[in-house]
């Protein structure tokens, strides 16, 4: 919690197609290092930059479910995977504020690589009106040598720590490096291994359970 007592609430948005230990890692080193009250995954619906996928919404919903039964303050979300059309992470935003009040910090995590790319996001310029963004470097993809747009942005808004506002900082934390992406699990399991060191077994358990990913270079 913040200083004044307001609530943090980190937001994890993703694909997960599948989840795995690096969205898992992401999440642990999130909620320690920023220390939120809470951390919700949210599955993208039909996301407008991913344009098709490997599984559908409501499976890729179940597999996060099962991946972090376990893990204490984390909950799942399916506001994006039941909202009709694509997915703008600005609308989210909005609505999370609309439902919980102008108090609480709103944390949007994130892996360096998607930090980079923040230029190309639907009204990107309004997300820090609405929440803080929370990134960690993703292997191989530094935390320096943004496009200008989103170096212009990180020198305006970068604070060592967040401080105790409800949004508008960006905040750099540290994660130890999980070298694994959903893409390349999906070429591993068409090829019909089981990768359990990325992936929780009962997730393991649901993809073979529903035959998915079996198709190689399927999305
Ligand atoms: P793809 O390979 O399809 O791009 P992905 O594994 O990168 O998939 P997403 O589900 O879209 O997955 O990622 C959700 C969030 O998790 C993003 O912010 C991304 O940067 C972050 N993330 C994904 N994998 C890792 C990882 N290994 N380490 C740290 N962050 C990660």
């Amino acid at each position: 919690m913040g200083l004044s007592g307001s609530r943090r609430i980190g937001l994890l948005g993703g694909t997960f197609d599948p989840v795995h230990a690096g969205h898992l890692a992401l999440a642990r080193a999130a909620r320690a290092a920023l220390v939120l009250d809470e951390l919700r995954f949210i599955p993208s619906g039909r996301s407008w930059q991913k344009a098709t996928s490997g599984a559908s919404g409501a499976q890729r919903l179940a597999m996060v479910e099962l991946a972090i039964r376990a893990l204490p303050g984390v909950i799942a979300d399916d506001r994006e995977v039941r909202r009709d059309g694509p997915t703008f992470t600005i609308d989210t935003l909005h609505e999370l504020r609309a439902e919980l009040g102008p108090a609480p910090a709103l944390v949007l995590i994130l892996g360096s690589d998607q930090l980079h790319n923040l230029a190309t996001w639907h009204r990107h310029d309004e997300l820090l009106a609405v929440a803080h963004l929370g990134v960690a470097q993703r292997e191989q993809v530094p935390l320096d040598g943004f496009p200008a747009p989103v170096d212009a942005l990180v020198r305006r808004h970068r604070a060592d720590t967040l401080p105790d506002e409800p949004s508008g900082s960006i905040v750099f934390f540290p994660m130890t490096p999980v070298p694994v992406s959903a893409t390349e699990l999906r070429t591993r399991l068409a090829r019909g291994e089981r990768p359990a060191e990325v992936v929780p077994g009962p997730v393991l358990d649901y993809i073979e359970g529903n035959g998915l990913y079996r198709n190689a270079g399927q999305r």
